[in-house]
């Protein structure tokens, strides 16, 4: 008897659930033909956008979530970043016809080992932003007049002030057909009198930037010193060039793009751009994700960084 209740509620049940279902599918059925395809894509972009919208999205795993540290950059400058589609809509400068040749002008006296990696900087920025890159003839430095000199207040070396590049030599020198015009030299840099000390600085205006080398090391005391100074010197170049192509700091991720405050976090930051602003590359080099990562992967290769390579070349799978 109990058994026999306990059939009919289930049947009752069971007829009820039933109907529900069936109505819950024609409602389902019907939206179906009524409402859009939901998707993530912001509206009016082209096909190749699209692509690189959800091409991004395949490489997140290799990436890092940044976590600020004391002392960090972030810590100091709390900004905001920025995604692919806010780059999209910032009317980023972007290399033109007339001006798409990126120039890395050497100033002073560098060691042959300086000079190699000045020539691996070249190439990394060839196969990072796949534009034409000249490395120049280095040219002496000449009188810097002594407004634009100090004794560094802490360290007690020589220093040369951003502003006398920036504002005064480097536009003298920029050729009409540079997209960017980067200067290195071996003496630390400062900006104004209330900074330590720069790596480095750019103004997009006059598509001009100097770095210094001084603080990356010693690239003939060991295997390792070397290691160091040429990934610090690849990292700061393609840093500052992407700023020259209107990308800011990146907050999002660990990222090539993401400020540096002090050697250690610049040390941290990986040899590659996160997701979105290696987006914001594909999209304002017109440059294919999957060569750009063959590129780059052989580039390593050639250098002896397996680990590195191996790692462009699983990029390059995800993206395909
Ligand atoms: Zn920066
Ligand atoms: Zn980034």
């Amino acid at each position: 008897m109990k058994c026999w209740k306990k059939y009919r509620l289930s049947f009752k049940l069971n007829l009820r659930l039933l109907i529900i279902f069936l109505t819950l599918f024609f409602l389902i059925g019907c939206q179906k033909n009524i409402e859009p395809p939901k998707t993530d894509l912001p509206p009016n972009i082209d096909e190749r956008t699209a692509k690189l919208f959800k091409l991004k999205e395949k490489i997140v795993p290799f990436f890092k979530p940044m976590r600020v540290q004391k002392g960090d950059w972030l810590e100091s400058f709390p900004e905001e970043g920025q995604t692919f589609e806010q780059y999209i809509n910032s009317n980023p400068t972007l290399p033109t016809a007339e001006r798409q040749i990126i120039y890395i002008q050497p100033l002073g006296d560098f060691t042959q080992t300086q000079k190699k990696v000045l020539q691996l900087t070249a190439d990394y920025m060839k196969a990072f932003y796949n534009l034409p890159v000249e490395l120049n003839e280095i040219k002496p430095l000449g009188n810097i007049p002594k407004r634009f000199q100090r004794k560094n207040p802490y360290e007690k070396q020589l220093q040369l002030k951003t502003g006398y590049f920036l504002n005064d030599l480097l536009p003298k020198m920029l050729p009409k057909d540079a997209a960017a015009f980067i200067c290195f030299t071996n003496y630390d840099l400062y900006p104004d009198d209330n900074w330590n000390y720069v790596f480095g600085q750019a103004t997009l205006q006059n598509r001009v930037g100097v770095w210094s080398l001084w603080r990356f090391g010693n690239p003939d005391k060991s295997a390792e010193d070397y290691r160091l100074f040429m990934t610090r010197t690849l990292k700061v170049a393609m840093h500052e060039t992407g700023h020259m192509f209107s990308m800011p700091h990146c907050t999002k991720y660990e990222c090539l793009m993401s400020g540096s405050n002090h050697l250690l976090e610049a040390d941290r930051h990986p040899l590659d751009v996160c997701p979105e602003c290696m987006a914001k590359i594909a999209w304002a080099m017109k440059y294919e994700p999957t060569m750009r990562y063959q590129n780059l992967s052989k580039f390593w290769k050639e250098q002896g960084f397996e680990e590195l390579s191996k790692e462009f070349e699983e990029k390059e799978k995800a993206v395909q």
